[in-house]
């Protein structure tokens, strides 16, 4: 049984910084079993207390699921001494609940990016071995054609001698500038950019779409990002 601060409980809910939450509970605004509660240190047990703010029952969610479209130049990392990284696009009441990353996506790649703190989750859709496959648009330099698409399907290898996992290849548009759709279901470093560089080709833009049954919203702009819907942390589980 999970036993924490109300102040924070209700900060980690979504409903304020500590010190916002502070307010409303000197307000009177939150009630624990029916008791209106004056001390923010209050320790609840989230399974069992009966919390209500500002007349709307509370219900704790142990995990937070971020869907976010990852804009160019910042970095899939939790820290960085110098660089820009995805969490500073988030406010300080998501980053306290220690969310991370599931799977990295280039400084220059952009695209659906999953922030989450279930490690469990987490792993399910990085591991190779569950076959979640990750779909990306891509425009590279020089022609493609249906050779390539049995390349991709048989395994491409790499410049360190790894041969990838079958892949699929989706030929949009073959030109001087070809655009594609890519589906991998493993995430080897810069592994887009080098299976098409094993083919001669090089990648000039990449934004992943998908993870499994998962699609970016498209009404999300660029470093823009929600939590998931129910319905769509469904499709991950
Ligand atoms: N493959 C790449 O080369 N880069 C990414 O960011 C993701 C997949």
């Amino acid at each position: 049984m999970a036993k924490m601060r109300i102040d924070k409980l209700l900060s980690n809910t979504g409903f304020g910084t500590r010190k916002e939450v502070k307010g409303f509970i000197k307000e009177g605004l939150v009630t624990v079993n029916g008791r209106t509660v004056n001390d923010p240190g209050l320790i609840i047990e989230t399974d069992k207390d009966d919390i209500i703010f500002n007349d709307e029952k509370i219900f704790y969610r142990e995990y937070i699921y971020i869907m976010m479209n990852k804009p160019k130049g910042v970095i899939s990392a939790t820290y960085d001494p110098s660089e820009k990284t995805v969490l500073d696009l988030l406010p300080d009441d998501i980053k306290a609940r220690k969310v991370f990353p599931a799977g990295r996506l280039d400084k220059d790649t952009e695209g659906l990016l999953l922030l989450t703190n279930d490690g469990i989750l987490a792993h399910k859709l990085l591991s190779p071995k569950k076959h979640v496959y990750k779909k990306y648009y891509a425009e590279i330099s020089g022609f493609i054609d249906e050779d390539d698409i049995s390349l991709f399907s048989s395994g491409i290898v790499l410049n360190d001698g790894y041969k990838t996992m079958p892949a699929d290849l989706e030929i949009i548009s073959s030109g001087s500038i070809s655009k594609v759709c890519v589906s991998i279901k493993e995430g080897k470093y810069h592994q887009i950019k080098r299976m098409f560089e094993s083919l001669g080709s090089k990648v000039i833009y990449l934004k992943r779409l998908s993870m499994g049954y998962l699609n970016l919203d498209e009404n999300l702009k660029e470093g823009e990002w929600r939590e998931l819907t129910d319905d769509e942390l469904k499709l991950l589980l």
